[in-house]
């Protein structure tokens, strides 16, 4: 989309996940789509994911060293230059002030327009993935925006900042569906970069997975090759991208206009 108006500053964008490869399963085509747009996304991993092996001779240091190296491979793939480890043990993320205080710190610096994160209001999941969801977006509003919320930041500088929107990455209810079909094979290069996680035997298999989930995205937005979101806005200008293949909200917004037509000539019949 931005091509040749693109402004010499680029879109930003904040992704805040748990754990490294939660990007690669969740939102992995709409970041590659992104940069492929022009903009300049940023990670934030708040942990290494050092629990996460079965193999009882890989201790957290070495786990987490080798995961922030994958992480930072599968960036690579989709595009992307820079990851923020925040270093959080896995498992024990805590929404308390301090770490939200992280979090605003993390925005304030990057000043994305839009960020992605967990949905971690969807239910029983991961409990990193729940409390890093609600943390995020408390930080997003009001925490973020706000001068006198972690003032002392903004006393060194870290000026208060507004997210547009946020996207929440594997939500039960998705209303906003990004259309990744020229995404299909960094996607799959990218999660194959985390090999301590992805146990499939070949790329073959791994592509076959990534079909069925996002058939199951497809299901619900009528986009064949989607990632599905559910999305706030927060005023402003709220346009993460392109065309944006925006069938479930066009849909939403024909029916609004409908609804609006009908009373319209309900009030003038009466
Ligand atoms: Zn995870």
């Amino acid at each position: 989309m931005p091509d040749a108006e693109a402004p010499a500053d680029p879109r930003r964008a904040l992704v805040v996940m748990a754990h490294p490869d939660d990007i690669e399963f969740t939102c992995g085509g709409t970041v590659a789509q992104l940069s492929d747009d022009g903009w300049h996304v940023t990670f934030c991993l708040v942990t290494s994911g050092d629990k996460g092996t079965k193999d009882p001779m890989l201790g957290p240091a070495d786990l987490g060293a080798l995961r922030e190296a994958e992480q930072e491979a599968a960036a690579s793939e989709l595009g992307i230059q820079r990851c923020i480890f925040l270093r959080v043990p896995d498992g024990h993320v805590e929404d308390g002030s301090e770490f939200r205080g992280r979090l605003v710190r993390v925005l304030r610096e990057v000043r994305p327009e839009l960020m992605i994160t967990w949905d971690g209001y969807r239910g029983f999941n991961h409990r990193d993935h729940r409390t890093v969801g609600i943390a995020a977006l408390d930080a997003v509003f009001p925490l973020s925006r706000n001068a006198n919320s972690y003032a002392e930041q903004v006393a060194t500088g870290a000026e208060p900042v507004r997210v547009n929107t946020v996207l929440l990455a594997g939500s039960n209810e998705p209303n906003y569906f990004v259309d990744v079909s020229d995404q299909l094979d960094r996607r799959i290069d990218a999660l194959l970069r985390h090999a301590s996680q992805v146990q499939a035997p070949n790329r073959e298999e791994m592509s076959r997975r990534m079909q069925n989930r996002s058939r199951q995205a497809a299901r619900v937005g009528r986009i064949p090759w989607s990632e599905g979101f559910r999305r706030l806005t927060f005023g402003g200008v709220a346009a993460p991208r392109r065309g944006d293949a925006l069938k479930a909200d066009a849909k939403a917004r024909a029916q609004a206009e409908q609804a609006d037509q009908s009373k319209s000539s309900a009030a003038s019949d009466g």
